[in-house]
C-alpha cells in the first residue's frame, strides 16, 4: 500500500529495515495466498495465481511479457491460459492499521491483492472521513459567503 503523505511521519525511521525483516520472515512469499515476491503472472476470475510463461529466448536469456499486457500463464497441471500480467510486490501491512505499532505480531507480508482486501473496509471509511472533512470545509466556506452577502 503506498503510504499516504499525511501518514508518513507515523512510521518509524527504520521502517524500511523492519519491512525487509517481515518479508524475510515470510520467506519472500505472501503470508495469505503464498505468491512469491517479484513473480510475474496473472490472476484468474477466482483470484488464483498463474505464473507468466516466458515469451521466448533471445539467445542470451528468456524474455518475459510486460506488466499490463495479456500473456500466457501456467499453473501446475492445468492448460495454460492468457491473463493480464502483473508483478507481485510484497508489502507489509499493519493488522491494526496503526503505522506506529511495528510489533512483528502486528505485521504481515502480503501481496497487493491480499493487502487491498484487508484494507478495503478501512479505506472506504477513510474516503468517507475525508469526504466529510471536505464537506465541512465547504460548509464553512458557504457560511462565510452568506455572511459576506448579508453585510452588503
Ligand atoms: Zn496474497
Amino acid at each position: 500500500m503506498p503510504i499516504r503523505p499525511e501518514n508518513k511521519s507515523r512510521y518509524p525511521k527504520n521502517w524500511h529495515e523492519i519491512s525487509l525483516q517481515i518479508r524475510e520472515r515470510a520467506g519472500q512469499k505472501c503470508e495469505e495466498c503464498g505468491v512469491p515476491n517479484r513473480q510475474l503472472g496473472g490472476r484468474d476470475e477466482s483470484g488464483n495465481w498463474w505464473r507468466a510463461k516466458p515469451t521466448g529466448d533471445n539467445g542470451m536469456q528468456l524474455t518475459w511479457p510486460t506488466e499490463g499486457s495479456e500473456a500466457w500463464c501456467e499453473s501446475d497441471g492445468r492448460e495454460p491460459r492468457r491473463l493480464r500480467i502483473v508483478r507481485i510486490v510484497l508489502t507489509v501491512a499493519h493488522l491494526d492499521h496503526k503505522p506506529e505499532n511495528c510489533d512483528p505480531e502486528n505485521l504481515r507480508a502480503w501481496c497487493q491483492r491480499c493487502h487491498n482486501r484487508y484494507d478495503a473496509p478501512m479505506r472506504r471509511a477513510g474516503i468517507k472521513e475525508r469526504a466529510r472533512a471536505q464537506a465541512a470545509v465547504g460548509d464553512l466556506f458557504d457560511g462565510r459567503e452568506i455572511e459576506e452577502a448579508e453585510t452588503d
